[in-house]
């Protein structure tokens, strides 16, 4: 069964359309080939395009906001459309409602600010990203010294890589009582050969990372433990 499910995993690959191939988009499109999906990428700029030329499985210099351009690409037959487009407001909103109108089952669409985000929810884009709000959201945390990552999974639940705070050193996770204390679950451990699953008899060490997840609140609280 584990095996069947790794198999259909391992050859599932997606279509995916990433449209304004700026610092995000660029990044975006380039981090999918390499995950082992199709990416067309698209950009009205021509030296963009030449650029990435060698490294998305396609790339077009077209207008987006433009609906025969993106109908003789073929977009509505992809899985997916991000819209990466930002600072013009005009661009980003025509193209999102277009790739909408043509069927696209999913559009991502990244926002530049709150109100740019509030109209592309309204005309329908299922999903609204705001990379820089959430990278100044997660920097925050390693900045201030709390935490080494910071990762938002939903509003109240997130998932940290810290250190193991000096009251558990030396200590059996299982006697640790981490989950009773914290109501939070410790889910790796890095002794410094990389990251390995916790078990309940794995042991915290002096220097050791851990990863753990949980809702927000108590998990500040831990990190807060010197
Ligand atoms: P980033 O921060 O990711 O660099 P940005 O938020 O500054 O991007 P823009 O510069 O508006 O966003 O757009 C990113 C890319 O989208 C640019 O390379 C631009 O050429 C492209 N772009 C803008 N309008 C269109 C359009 N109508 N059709 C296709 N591409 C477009």
């Amino acid at each position: 069964m584990a095996q069947e499910i790794k198999k259909k995993r391992r050859f599932h690959s997606a279509n995916v359309a990433v449209i304004g191939l700026g610092r995000f988009g660029s990044a975006l499109a380039t981090e999918l080939v390499k995950s082992g999906h199709q990416v067309l990428g698209i950009d009205s700029d021509d030296r963009i395009v030449q650029n990435l030329s060698t490294v998305l499985t396609h790339v077009v210099a077209a207008d987006t906001t433009d609906e025969e351009t993106l109908r003789e690409l073929g977009i509505a037959d992809l899985d997916s459309a991000v819209v990466a487009i930002g600072a013009d407001l005009e661009a980003s909103i025509l193209t999102a409602s277009l790739l909408l109108q043509l069927g696209v089952k999913q559009v991502w669409a990244k926002a530049n600010s709150e109100s740019h985000g509030r109209i592309l929810r309204q005309i329908g884009v299922h999903q609204v990203i705001f990379p820089e709000y959430e990278m100044g959201r997660r920097v925050a945390h390693q900045v201030s010294g709390e935490s080494l990552d910071y990762v938002h999974i939903d509003e109240d639940f997130v998932m940290v890589k810290t250190y193991v705070p000096e009251v558990f050193e030396d200590k059996v996770l299982a006697e640790a009582k981490i989950r009773a204390t914290f109501g939070v679950t410790v889910v790796a451990i890095n002794d410094g050969n990389g990251y390995k699953p916790a078990f309940p008899e794995s042991v915290l060490r002096k220097g050791n990372t851990i990863v753990i997840a949980g809702p927000k609140g108590p998990l500040d609280q831990f990190c807060q433990l010197d």
